[in-house]
């Protein structure tokens, strides 16, 4: 397993259950910061599933009861958790929370090895791959379930293409509290801008992140790269700016630029590997749908291989065919999510978005 994000850390769990001995390589060393905090209400039965839902709730992530967005007009409008049969949903501290997800898989019986990457694979004579880990050494595999995130490390690596739909960036940072910062919002809140969209929420550690989203070489992409670029853009926002400077959240020190666009890898799977989670297929920050699908491929990865382990020679073939019809359905709602944003529809940004394939 290359990879100890939801997606590794749930296959690796998943097929040791299945009896398949498995290691899992995870290049962080566990405690780093990571963007992705969302987790929304239907975790819960999974969480439960995983029988993980006892620990998951003593790990004191920050319950969230709702979103706010100023999505196709200015007033921030409410969506309420209330009504969710499942509750309320979760602003995670996620490196805790990837965390136990990969305690789960060596519970199980898998080899966890954190703070190990990868750094070279080479196919070995009668099927999968010798790795070179960048501490030194090298581990055989005779597969290997690429869950490398957005990268699809090894899937490139064997010739697969990534197709992207957009190039969308996301500047990330983190906003301190300040010594008068009174904050109980516990709502995701999002603010549609002319060049891309905004959002924040609150973390267990009391700072709010804080990600500006838009396309990359714009004039907003090159004044969000530095910290005071970000912040005359933030000064810019009805809300967003408002709600954490003006609550007296410190300035950010620094802006950390990562990949958020939608994307699929093509093919999915090929000799000796396949892909799972952000590997398979990336979504829009906007969908809140990244950690959960990435677990749900997780578990599916285990089962194909499984089952083509076991001499089924469609199982990974019928996994592709899922991943492919996952991502044309979250495409659809994706055109219509951003659709519905029309104060900037001259915007290339949001014109590529509502009519993706219009000139
Ligand atoms: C700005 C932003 C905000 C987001 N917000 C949300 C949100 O609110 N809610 C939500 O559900 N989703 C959100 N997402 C998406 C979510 O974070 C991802 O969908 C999810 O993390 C995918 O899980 P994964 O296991 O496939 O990949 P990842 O979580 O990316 O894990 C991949 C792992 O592979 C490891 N790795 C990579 N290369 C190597 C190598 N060579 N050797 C060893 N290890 C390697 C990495 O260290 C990493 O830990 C957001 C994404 C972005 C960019």
């Amino acid at each position: 397993m290359l990879g100890g994000g939801p997606a590794g850390a749930v296959a690796a769990r998943a097929l040791a259950l299945l009896g398949v001995p498995v290691s899992l390589l995870e290049a962080r060393a566990g405690d780093t910061f990571k963007v992705g905090e969302g987790l929304p209400p239907a975790a819960r039965p999974l969480l439960r599933r995983l029988g993980l839902w006892e620990r998951f709730e003593a790990d004191g992530h920050l319950p969230s009861y709702g979103n706010a967005s100023a999505w196709g007009t200015s007033r921030l409008l409410e969506t309420d958790f209330i009504r969710d049969p499942n509750g309320h949903g979760w602003h995670l501290d996620r490196a805790r929370f990837d965390g136990l997800l990969r305690e789960a898989a060596r519970e199980a019986g898998a080899q966890v090895h954190p703070a190990t990457r990868v750094t070279g694979c080479e196919p070995r004579e009668g099927g999968g791959f010798r790795l070179s880990l960048e501490e030194g050494g090298e581990l055989e595999a005779t597969w290997v379930v690429d869950c490398t995130g957005r990268t699809g490390w090894l899937a490139r690596r064997q010739g697969a293409r990534r197709l992207w739909e957009d190039h969308l960036v996301a500047f990330v940072t983190r906003q301190a509290p300040g010594p008068d910062t009174r904050d109980e919002d516990s709502r995701t809140v999002l603010e549609a801008t002319v060049d891309g969209w905004w959002y924040t929420a609150r973390l267990p550690s009391r700072e709010r992140v804080v990600v500006y989203l838009t396309d990359p070489g714009t004039d907003p992409a090159r004044r969000a790269r530095t910290p005071g670029g970000f912040l005359e853009l933030l000064r810019e926002t009805e809300h967003l700016g408002a709600m954490t400077l003006g609550r007296g959240y410190t300035p950010p020190e620094a802006v950390h630029a990562q990949a958020a666009g939608s994307s699929r890898l093509a093919p999915v799977w090929g000799a000796g590997w396949v892909a799972a989670g952000d590997a398979a297929a990336s979504f829009d920050p906007l969908s809140s749908q990244g950690i959960l699908a990435a677990m749900d491929s997780g578990q599916r990865v285990a089962e194909a291989l499984k089952a083509h382990l076991d001499g089924d020679g469609e199982a990974l073939g019928r996994y592709a065919q899922r991943v492919d019809a996952v991502y044309a359905s979250y495409l659809r709602n994706r055109t219509r999510y951003y659709g519905m944003e029309r104060r900037f529809a001259d915007s290339p940004f949001w014109k590529s978005r509502a009519h993706p394939g219009s000139p």
